[in-house]
């Protein structure tokens, strides 16, 4: 076996050269002597680390100062619920709902606020994202909630809703950094690190000033978006370690070119796996083309125990990970951005092979 090849759907692979950087600067970080997970985050060596992160962000996705751009605690699940308590001045909120995530998105908010489901794929097993009318969306609502990739289904949205009236909330977990998005749409992004930004645990959230000025003061601080803004992520202690771990591998990103020239390639290796899939006789996909995700990719052989042996064979040949999600078996590729484009064509070619063993 030459080289293994993660397909995790997350903790997704972190880029190689990122693993090997962390692994050199563990015990001594910056000619220190220290490791950067055992200093101080009021100390200058972590202050430029948050910053530089939080600069990365900014240039890699064209955030203007009239954004925010925090790093908060607990991943996505913890935004499902600081987002209505941060933003619902009228208690009502409105969602489409495309997935696992999305449900559990309206299932937080609808503890403490009115919630509109404006179109949901659940009939169709969410293998397309639904069909809705912005205008369907009812009077003093506080926002409208998103999720641009569903990671489990493998379905994104082709073009974003364009709502003038509300500011759109966008859970990006999964297709962050994936491809160009434009950052003015939104009131609010959000994306658990684990996929495309670092490891577990992080969420980066980027906000758009005046939706910070409209939050209350009555909700506690550690849950205030205002108050982690004012204290520049630093409230409280942050996750040092991980949030070092989200500034190398936003430097990887730019070097390798950023968003512009990741894109590209992340489409390259979607085409290859797809291509593939639609031509096989054994493998298929139920996501509806136009809405099929590049980043997550599931597919089936239509037999559960061929899954099964595949998804063993293919982790003996270093394909590892490739086991869908418990709610829906078959297979699953995550290929995030630090999926080499050499991975698809390795996952690509046992296909084949498994393929004329298996017909
Ligand atoms: C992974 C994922 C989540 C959950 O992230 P946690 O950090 O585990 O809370 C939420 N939304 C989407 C779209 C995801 O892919």
């Amino acid at each position: 076996m030459d080289k293994l090849y993660n397909f995790s759907s997350g903790p997704a692979a972190l880029p190689n050269e990122v693993m090997l950087q962390a692994q050199k600067e563990f015990v001594n970080f910056n000619k220190s002597g220290l490791s950067i997970m055992e200093m101080s985050h009021r100390g200058n060596e972590f202050g430029e680390v948050i910053e530089g992160a939080r600069e990365l962000m900014r240039e890699l996705m064209q955030i203007p100062n009239s954004y925010e751009v925090l790093f908060m605690h607990g991943g996505a699940s913890t935004q499902f619920a600081l987002v209505p308590l941060n933003f619902s001045i009228n208690k009502k909120a409105c969602f489409i709902d495309t997935g696992v995530w999305s449900e559990k998105a309206i299932n937080e908010a609808s503890k403490s606020i009115k919630v509109q489901i404006l179109a949901s794929s659940k009939d169709e097993c969410y293998t397309q994202i639904p069909d809705y009318d912005i205008n369907d969306i009812e009077s003093e609502t506080d926002y409208l909630h998103i999720t641009t990739n569903n990671t489990i289904y493998g379905t994104c949205y082709t073009e974003i809703p364009q709502c003038m009236e509300v500011p759109l909330i966008a859970d990006m977990s999964s297709d962050i950094l994936s491809k160009p998005y434009n950052i003015h749409q939104f009131g609010m992004v959000y994306a658990g690190a684990q996929k495309n930004i670092g490891p577990s645990g992080v969420a980066v959230c980027i906000i758009r000033k005046d939706l910070l000025e409209k939050v209350s003061d009555m909700i506690p601080n550690i849950f205030s978006y205002k108050k982690f803004a004012e204290n520049h992520s630093m409230y409280n202690t942050p996750s040092t370690f991980s949030i070092y771990m989200c500034k190398l591998v936003l430097e990887w990103l730019k070097k390798k070119g950023g968003v512009e020239a990741i894109y590209p390639i992340n489409l390259q290796k979607a085409k290859l796996l797809y291509d593939f899939i639609d031509n096989s006789s054994l493998f298929h996909s139920y996501v509806k083309p136009e809405h099929r995700s590049i980043m997550n990719v599931p597919f089936f052989t239509g037999n559960k125990a061929l899954d099964e042996v595949f998804i063993q064979e293919a982790n003996k040949n270093g394909l590892m990970q490739l086991k869908g999600h418990r709610t829906l078996g078959g297979m699953r590729a995550s290929i995030y951005n630090a999926m080499p484009y050499e991975g698809v064509k390795a996952l690509v070619a046992f296909m084949k092979k498994f393929e004329m063993d298996h017909r």
